[in-house]
């Protein structure tokens, strides 16, 4: 690592949610700035108005606080390098893009878009691509074809015009990637990039490589997706007489078959979510799923991506954020992409579950008790999660484990009841009601023993009693141990729910 300060930016574009992909390059940039003592920016790019989506700038922000990823500098945090949000800094892009012109690597472009798309459409015609590129600028409308005195005319009387960057002939670009080693380019092969439009506002490129050149941006890692701009942002900088940062373009995010770029859209076709908290597009009004909203613990979520494109290069699969910090390094970033797994998400999930303490699991249990309502006064919920939560993958999958501790049955699972009750199950239950009527320690190791004490003398079956005593307190055949299950309902409500087997189950 080479002794310059490090400094790294995340820098979506409010043209929607972020999609779980730009998570991901969010978090290797909070990593990485985490672990080398560096800095981590929030930059929104917000230039291309015709792409801007109403809301999208506070869902991103507010995503990336649930994920845990923290910004040292950013619109809410302020800095020494701001403003933060590109449309704030038109002026200075005026300044950068008047240099590029003056210099000779920039020219006016007045081409119409109806001139633009018949060339498209001619080309296409002929089963070619028209590309605006070195090979046929000389021929354009632009000030290379008619010259800068008679383009600056043109400007004074009233055209529209764009700048377009001049790309060099026949060099061969030879660039340094962190994740892909070397990457070369001959530029013949790339056009002419818009650089700044007739509106006043520069493209994306423009006023992305003068915002990391400003805000001195030491290393620039993002998405696979902008590979094919290194050459003209290192062309860029090369033109400003800037040094380029270093770069890293991380892999793809892959549809679950491998097959293809995991797009926006997934999700909601193949069922799991592709956001990390719910998006409600202000046009439609249509909702798309959040990794929060279904219940993700956000560590488990960001354990999740932090392993799709990147290994420890041992076998650890749960990790920290702490220690995904320590261990994180661009150069354990993999090539080829990373294919997303939602059955492996749940399984991310699972294991926070089981190693969170069961009062910080309780806090979200009691929202879901309160919203159905649910009595949960006199009972044990630590105990009760406890005793379930190894059986859950989320939250609400502890009340799918453990809602007959709250609610006596009122049915009974018709296949248990076939299986498990049997003509002489009435007069067991009622000699086990008996035995457990006259014990006065209801804990589930005292329970157990007089229990089974009973039923060894009495030479009864051991499973057959305890699948109907469980089928009476359950109304299932499901649940965990069942004297820890009587120990927390306690003996009156065991007794009751005795008493109502017996007198309703009919076989
Ligand atoms: N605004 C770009 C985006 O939406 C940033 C790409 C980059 O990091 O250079 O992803």
């Amino acid at each position: 690592m080479s002794e310059k300060k490090i400094r790294v930016r995340f820098a979506p574009s409010p043209t929607g949610p972020l999609h779980i992909g730009g998570v991901r390059t969010a978090l290797y940039n909070y990593l990485f700035a985490r672990k080398h003592g560096g800095t981590m920016i929030l930059r929104i790019e917000d230039t291309d108005e015709a792409r801007f989506v109403e809301g999208a700038k506070e869902y991103i922000i507010d995503a990336l606080k649930w994920c845990g990823i923290e910004f040292d500098e950013s619109i809410e945090k302020g800095g020494n390098y701001g403003p933060y949000i590109q449309s704030q800094r038109q002026d200075i892009y005026r300044k950068y893009a008047d240099i590029l012109v003056e210099s000779g690597n920039a020219y006016y472009a007045f081409d119409t878009t109806e001139e633009l798309s018949k060339l498209r459409s001619d080309a296409e015609f002929n089963k070619e691509t028209f590309t605006y590129s070195s090979a046929n600028r000389g021929s354009l409308n632009n000030s290379e074809n008619i010259g800068v005195e008679a383009a600056k005319k043109l400007i004074d009387d009233g055209a529209t015009y764009v700048l377009r960057f001049k790309t060099p002939v026949n060099e061969e670009l030879i660039m340094q990637d962190i994740v892909r080693g070397e990457v070369k380019v001959n530029t013949s092969t790339l056009d002419d990039k818009v650089i700044f439009k007739s509106s006043g506002m520069p493209t994306y490129h423009l006023a992305n490589i003068v915002d990391d050149h400003l805000m001195e941006i030491s290393h620039v890692i993002r998405g696979e997706e902008w590979l094919p701009s290194m050459p003209l942002h290192i062309m860029l900088y090369r033109a400003f007489g800037w040094d380029a940062p270093e770069f890293a373009h991380l892999p793809l995010l892959l549809k679950p078959t491998g097959n293809g770029k995991l797009s926006k859209r997934d999700g909601d076709k193949l069922g799991f979510p592709v956001f990390p908290t719910e998006w409600i597009n202000p046009q439609s009004g249509d909702k798309s799923m959040g990794y929060r909203e279904e219940g993700y613990f956000p560590d488990a979520f960001i354990n999740m991506l932090a392993l799709l494109g990147w290994n420890a290069g041992t076998e650890q699969e749960v990790f920290s954020m702490q220690e995904l910090i320590s261990n994180f390094s661009l150069e354990r970033v993999n090539k080829s992409g990373a294919r997303f797994d939602p059955d492996k998400a749940k399984w991310f999930n699972h294991q926070y579950m089981i190693s969170k303490s069961d009062d910080v699991i309780a806090v979200e249990f009691k929202k879901i008790l309160d919203s159905k309502r649910v009595d949960y006064s006199n009972l044990p919920l630590e105990k009760i999660i406890s005793l379930v939560k190894e059986r859950a993958n989320f939250t609400k999958d502890i009340w799918e484990q453990s809602y007959f501790f709250f609610e006596r049955p009122t049915e009974y699972d018709a296949k248990t009841v076939k299986k498990r009750w049997k003509e002489d199950t009435p007069i067991t239950m009622i000699g086990l009601k008996e035995i457990l009527f006259n014990i006065d320690d209801f804990t589930s190791e005292n329970t157990e023993s007089i229990v089974k004490a009973w039923i060894e003398k009495k030479e009864l079956s051991m499973g057959k009693i305890m699948n109907a005593f469980r089928l009476s307190i359950v109304g299932a055949g499901k649940g965990p141990h069942m004297f820890d299950i009587i120990s927390i309902i306690g003996k009156e409500e065991t007794i009751m729910r005795l008493d109502n087997a017996i007198n309703i189950i009919k076989r």
